[in-house]
């Protein structure tokens, strides 16, 4: 049976973005058809200032979220990483392997460093070296696809690329994982700025749309999406990004195609209608199965420790057998 990786960092509340692009995928398909391993990724929180309090409780908020959407611990390992130490050590030894410039060209390694220092902050070491951390989680299990959306493909790539180049010099050690290909809605984009992604950010953005939000919130920041001077609704993501993500949303969530969908509408507002009412429609039952498990915190906390158990056998003997390799 193929293995499977992912990961969702507790930087923010998790986004429909998190969702169609990625959980929702893990849920219906990974989990059931491969070894599926789902991690809550907090050492890659630290990346950027952070409230040590805030992390800790999105992570937990986090892991309750990946079951409320549909990650079933009978089927799927569901775990923290800072919980399984070999994330770290593996880390390490990639950072031997891996080359500063292949490290400093990643995009999101930029758009961060632009960030930090749009916001006057420092930027820290472990923000260039999260590729490689994201390396030693997916090599860790010998992983052979990692489902991520369109923004972690190059990730995967370095993670790639590490893998084949310790297996030349050192022997075999790692499976060489693939990016699983993205589907609709690979790629979510903010509703305010539709030429950036939906990622959950430091700041509660009206743009955003938090699979916690309430249905009235989810109508109000959708039916307020920024769309263009046009009347008519065509699919085109580059002349119109704002209508081209909204079909993209609607088809999504009700298993259309956003090419189709366009010419069923004439108005904008009858579309941005549609597809508020379908978002609601998907969150629902995930928000009424977290409330469900808010109230027995006991039974999360034994997901993530059997988890990590499960998680930490499995990494162990894959990082034991390259530290050897490597020399130590
Ligand atoms: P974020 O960028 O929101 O911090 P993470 O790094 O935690 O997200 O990624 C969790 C998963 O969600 C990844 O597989 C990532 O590709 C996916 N993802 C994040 N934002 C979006 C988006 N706007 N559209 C589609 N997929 C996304």
């Amino acid at each position: 049976m193929k293995r499977v990786f992912s990961g969702v960092t507790p930087s923010g509340h998790l986004t429909l973005g998190n969702y169609l692009g990625a959980i929702r995928r893990w849920v219906e398909v990974d989990q059931c058809q491969a070894d599926a391993l789902f991690c809550v990724v907090d050492l890659h929180a630290l990346t950027v200032e952070h409230d040590p309090g805030r992390v800790r409780r999105l992570s937990r908020q986090g892991a309750t979220l990946l079951l409320a959407a549909g990650l079933d611990p009978g089927l799927c390992t569901l775990f923290v990483q800072s919980h399984v130490d070999e994330h770290a050590r593996l880390s390490y030894l990639l950072e031997c392997v891996a080359t500063d410039g292949e490290v400093r060209r990643m995009i999101q390694y930029k758009e961060k460093v632009a960030r930090e220092r749009a916001r006057g902050r420092s930027v820290r070491l472990s923000l260039l070296t999260y590729p490689v951390l994201m390396a030693a989680d997916i090599l860790a299990y010998g992983t052979d696809e990692v489902p991520v959306g369109d923004d972690q493909t190059q990730h995967v790539e370095l993670a790639r690329d590490l893998a084949a180049r310790f297996n030349q010099r050192y022997g075999q050690a790692f499976v060489v994982p693939r990016a699983t290909p993205p589907r609709v809605g690979a790629r979510v984009m903010n509703l305010q700025d539709p030429t950036s992604k939906m990622g959950k950010s430091d700041d509660v953005g009206p743009g955003i749309v938090y699979l916690l939000d309430e249905p009235d919130v989810v109508r109000k920041k959708v039916m307020r999406a920024v769309t263009d001077s046009g009347r008519d609704v065509v699919y085109d993501r580059e002349a119109r990004p704002g209508v081209a993500n909204l079909l993209e949303i609607l088809a999504a969530c009700t298993g259309g195609n956003p090419s189709a969908l366009s010419g069923v509408y004439e108005s904008y507002g009858a579309l941005k209608k549609d597809t508020a009412e379908a978002v609601v429609e998907v969150l629902r039952p995930v928000q009424e199965r977290h409330r469900e498990l808010c109230a027995d915190p006991g039974y999360v906390e034994g997901v993530l420790r059997d988890g990590a158990e499960r998680a930490r056998a499995m990494a162990r003997p894959t990082v034991d057998a390259a530290y050897r390799a490597i020399g130590l």
